[in-house]
Formats: structure tokens, C-alpha cells, sequence
């Protein structure tokens, strides 16, 4: 599931792929899919967009926005998004395929679940795709440590770490997966409460949701997901499905793995504390 890091390198990779070519052929919905959201019908996106010339590529949290004159193309969740030249062979399973006027493609497709949709600029009135807009993302500068103090609140006190950080989009682009770095760079455990954190705790939780993110973005996202060629990213995550019951990179500990809250956490009971 591609989340904030991954959405900026895909965002920046269409940018010097595709910024300036013409959409020649839409195919849209061409696989039934029972788990992808299409903002208004699918059959209406090939008018929207043939003839039409991407403009630019941005990403908020963990979508992946390209605009096309007026129109905008939104790629959410688990969307697989990747860039074929004319030499080579698109998949044939895709809920969409933009036929670019060099001869190469641009094609998306969900595994999933997730949301495709081609919308003009503006008429997106879906709460997640305004949330994402409208919040500082964490590797901006609008995301400081007293907007990050003001997240903190007496509804949030109760909440896990886990809960407070990856939820209600709090923090959008932030989910389940780069979560556990973040948790182990702060050496805080998924459950421990949010409420029990202080000032100084949250100035290290801050500077792991900074620093996190930010290596993960500059190496070109987790290794664990794909990139617009379909490479894997260059950052090796500490906490994830490959390094469970592994010994802990720095005490030895084996990470574990629970499901907990609708998702898998892993983490090292050695160093990260309640
Ligand atoms: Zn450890």
C-alpha cells in the first residue's frame, strides 16, 4: 500500500517521465473490479482526458495527483501506478490506461482495494481527497512542532500511538505501514498512550515523523513497494513483514509481530517503551 513517501516519489517520477505529453487513448474500468472507487462514471474519462496534456504531478499524503489541462487524474490506496515505454508490454488487468503520444503508457490497477478517479478541477468534493489537500504535509515546513502539539488534545489522550498517529487521517499519507519505523526511530511502543507523552517526548516523536519520512521520500520509498518502473524503493525498512522475528538492529531483541486495531504492528520490546 503506497503511503506519503511512496506517493511523493511516484509524483516526482511521473513529473520527469510524462509532464508534457499528450493523452492519446483512455481505457478506463477495463477490468471488473469489485474494490475500486471511480468518481463519477468511468466511461465519461475518455472525454476528459483525450487530447489533453499533463501539466504536473503532486502528491497529497499518500495520493497521487496528475493534472491534464483542467481535468485531474486521482490515484488513491492501493493503486499500482506505472509508466511503460512503446517497447514494452502493459499488463492486461488495469482499471486505467492513459496512451501517452510518444507511444508509451501510463497504467494503473488495484489489488485491493483503492480509487481511480477523473474528475475537473475542483468538482472532487470527497471528504479523504480534501483532508489530504488541505493538511501541512509532514516534510513541509507548515508541519512545526506546535502543529504537531495542536494534534494532542483530550480526545487524543486515550488513543494509542498507533490509533493517534495513522487514523482519522490525523496525519494524511501516514498509515499503518510507515508507522513502525517511525515508532522504533522514537523508541515508543504502537500502544503506548498518547496521552502519557511529554514535551520532550513529543519533540522526539515529531523529529521521528520528520526524519522517517523524510529518509524514506529521499530513498526513493520503502523497498517493500514498487516505484512508476516497478523497482522496489531504496529504503530498508526496520519494522515490517521482512525483518519479523529477526534480532533488533540495535539490541538483539527479536521484533514481534500482533495484530492489533484492524492491522499488523511489529516491534522491538526491547527498545520501544510504554
Ligand atoms: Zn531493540
Amino acid at each position: 500500500m503506497i503511503e506519503l513517501p511512496e506517493a511523493a516519489v511516484l509524483a516526482k517520477q511521473i513529473n520527469e517521465t510524462v509532464a508534457g505529453k499528450k493523452i492519446k487513448d483512455v481505457v478506463a474500468a477495463h477490468s471488473p473490479h469489485k474494490l475500486v472507487w471511480y468518481f463519477g462514471d468511468p466511461q465519461g474519462y475518455t472525454d476528459l482526458l483525450t487530447g489533453k496534456i499533463i501539466t504536473g504531478t503532486a502528491s497529497y499524503g499518500g495520493q497521487v495527483e496528475i493534472s491534464a489541462s483542467k481535468a485531474r487524474i486521482l490515484f488513491s490506496d492501493g493503486v499500482n501506478l506505472r509508466h511503460y515505454d512503446k517497447t514494452e508490454q502493459a499488463p492486461d488487468k488495469h482499471q486505467l490506461l492513459l496512451r501517452l503520444d510518444d507511444g508509451s503508457c501510463l497504467v494503473g490497477w488495484v489489488q485491493m482495494y483503492g480509487g481511480i478517479s477523473t474528475f475537473l478541477e475542483g468538482a472532487n468534493d470527497n471528504k479523504y481527497y480534501l483532508i489530504a489537500r488541505e493538511r501541512p504535509s509532514p516534510l513541509s515546513g507548515a508541519f512545526s512542532v506546535a502543529y504537531f502539539a495542536s494534534l494532542f488534545d483530550a480526545g487524543t489522550a486515550k488513543l494509542s500511538l498507533k490509533a493517534f498517529l495513522a487514523t482519522e487521517q490525523r496525519i494524511p499519507g501516514l498509515g499503518n505501514g510507515v508507522l513502525q519505523d517511525i515508532l522504533f526511530n522514537a523508541k515508543m511502543h504502537p500502544k503506548k498512550k498518547a496521552g502519557t507523552l511529554s514535551t520532550a517526548d513529543r519533540r522526539v516523536l515529531f523529529d521521528s515523523v520528520k526524519n522517517t519520512l523524510s529518509e524514506m521520500t529521499a530513498k526513493g520509498g520503502r523497498e517493500t513497494e514498487k516505484d512508476l518502473r516497478g523497482e522496489p524503493g531504496g529504503y530498508i525498512t526496520r519494522l515490517s513483514r521482512n525483518t519479523v522475528g529477526h534480532p533488533c538492529s540495535i539490541c538483539g531483541t527479536f521484533i514481534k509481530k500482533e495484530a492489533y486495531l484492524g492491522g499488523s504492528i511489529y516491534y522491538c520490546a526491547g527498545c520501544q517503551r510504554m
